[in-house]
């Protein structure tokens, strides 16, 4: 990885078929990406549904990662490799393969039409909020940290540790 980078946290979930697997498979895409070092992956929580509550539970997991793309490039690659994944898009917020969302880029604030960071509503999300704080505690959402942000969700029965995130050692050598 050549240039300046930037650190970012990505948020990833599945809640269809070898969860666990999307999200190692997912991390392995973004691993094998020139412009992306990979630094951490959380563990994979398993969640209740948000939105849309009539679908199966997810696995929700943070990775924090250097990049030296830029937010957009970055926003494409996480949705080419949704595609590449064999993510339909149906319902906002329905059952899903992978999703990855852009949690954090850098102290960037961004307002288009097609992207936003930080991600919306993650502060109140605690399947984002609880991963994000265990791999980047200082993170800052809106003036607060991650790990202050997490604390209101301790023993929250609908965010469960499910498992260790991927092994990272045999994509970053
Ligand atoms: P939510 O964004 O509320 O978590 P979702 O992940 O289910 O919902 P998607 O259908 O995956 O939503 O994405 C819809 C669109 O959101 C994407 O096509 C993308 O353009 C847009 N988007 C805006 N900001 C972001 C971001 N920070 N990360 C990822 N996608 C984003
Ligand atoms: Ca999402
Ligand atoms: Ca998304």
């Amino acid at each position: 990885m050549t240039g300046a980078a930037v650190k970012a946290a990505l948020g990833l979930g599945s809640n269809l078929g070898d969860r666990a697997a999307h999200i190692a498979e997912a991390c392995r895409h973004l691993a094998q990406n020139p412009k992306v070092r990979l630094l951490s992956v959380s563990a994979l929580y398993e969640t209740d549904p948000w939105g849309m509550t009539e679908q199966g539970p997810f696995l929700n997991a943070c990775a924090a990662m250097e990049t030296t793309l830029e937010p957009k490039p970055l926003l494409e690659f996480c949705l080419a490799t949704e595609r590449l994944m064999g993510r339909v898009r149906e319902e906002r917020w329905g059952p899903r393969i992978i999703d990855l969302d852009i949690l954090i880029y850098g102290a960037a604030v961004v307002k288009e039409q097609h992207l936003t960071i930080p991600h919306p509503h993650m502060a109140e999300r605690g399947f984002v909020i609880v991963p994000l704080a265990e791999i980047w505690p200082e993170a800052l959402i809106g003036g607060r940290s991650a790990k202050a942000l997490a604390a209101d969700f301790k023993g929250d029965p609908s965010i469960r540790r499910f498992a260790p995130g991927p092994e990272l050692t045999a994509w970053t050598g």
